[in-house]
């Protein structure tokens, strides 16, 4: 039947993208968690939504589940083929299919990658707001069956609140649309029950996405203060006050050794507190005072 099935795989996608080498499967034995490992059975690397449909038919007639997978950058084990079967990977379909900015919205294949998507909208003015630390990775797709979300989801919303519709192909085969790819569209939100279903319900084919305009100007501000809990109350009092920042992160005395250490950013540690609060620190790589950091200190 493995046989039967490699073949009427091939047919639909060509030779070249059906793995079923015993080493090439390992590739796809785990995501960005690897507690767990399993090799899949075959793995079938699809280019259109009509191939992921005739793809999944003929996993339905073999009685072989399918698992959807993106880049595989997911923390959840969520690509992880646990029981085996047939890994279908949206790599290939990595296309930005239509602009429609009368409406703000883009149609998209599922297997772009978030920061692709992002740089492509840039020349219109636009960006793909969510923005998970792996974005230069992970796919449309995967952002979409975790509702991942990064540091701009705090003014933003996740993934969820930028999904407007998605074609999604059942396990019977069949392809739906959610919604009408419009943020109000009549009927049931199903869009909603495929945001966060960890490719539980079907695969994403392809996703009409909101795109929300690049802001006027960005400026960042680095703030120093002495303890953990006092940041995280002024990040509070900041909300409350009304200004909602397009981002914000906190980084801990250890974790701004770690990254200092890493990258030699020469972010200011405890001993540099004081050459901010008067005025004297330069930015490392430019030499500049960095006018957009301020320090605080209670
Ligand atoms: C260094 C690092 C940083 C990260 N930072 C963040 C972060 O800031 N925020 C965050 O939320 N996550 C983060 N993650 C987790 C992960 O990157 C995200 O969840 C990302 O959205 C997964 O995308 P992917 O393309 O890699 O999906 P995969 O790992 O391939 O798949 C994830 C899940 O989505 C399903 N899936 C994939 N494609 C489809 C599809 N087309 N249709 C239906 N289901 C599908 C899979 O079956 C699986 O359940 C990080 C991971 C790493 C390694």
């Amino acid at each position: 039947m493995a046989t039967n099935l490699v073949q009427d795989l091939a047919k639909v996608v060509g030779a070249r993208f059906v793995v079923s080498a015993t080493e090439a499967l390992r590739t796809y034995d785990a995501d960005g968690c690897v507690v767990d490992v399993h090799s899949p059975d075959l793995v079938v690397l699809p280019e259109t939504s009509a191939q992921i449909e005739a793809v999944v038919k003929l996993a339905a007639q073999a009685g072989m589940p399918i698992i959807p997978r993106g880049a595989g950058t997911g923390l959840a084990g969520g690509a992880t083929p646990i029981r085996g079967g047939l890994v279908i990977s949206t790599v290939r379909m990595d296309k930005v299919l239509e602009i429609d900015a009368r409406n703000s919205r883009v149609r998209v294949q599922p297997g772009v990658l978030n920061w692709d998507l992002s740089q492509h909208l840039k020349s219109h003015g636009y960006q793909f707001a969510p923005d998970p630390s792996s974005q230069k990775a992970c796919t449309i797709g995967g952002n979409i069956a975790n509702n991942s979300g990064g540091p701009h989801c705090l003014k933003y919303g996740f993934t969820a609140s930028h999904v407007l519709g998605v074609k999604i192909v059942l396990p019977t085969g069949e392809a739906i649309w959610t919604g009408d790819g419009t943020p109000f569209g009549p009927g049931y939100d199903l869009t909603g029950v495929i945001c966060g279903s960890e490719g539980m319900v079907g695969i994403v084919t392809e996703a009409w996405l909101r795109m929300t305009r690049l802001p006027e100007a960005v400026r960042v501000v680095l703030a120093l203060f002495p303890d953990v809990e006092t940041a995280c109350a002024t990040v509070s009092q900041t909300i409350a006050s009304g200004f909602v920042p397009s981002s914000l992160e906190i980084m801990d005395r250890l974790t701004l050794k770690a990254v200092n250490g890493m990258y030699q950013l020469g972010l200011p540690g405890r001993r540099r507190l004081g050459a901010i609060d008067r005025g004297r620190w330069r930015d490392r790589r430019s030499g500049q005072p960095d006018v957009g950091h301020r320090s605080h200190r209670p």
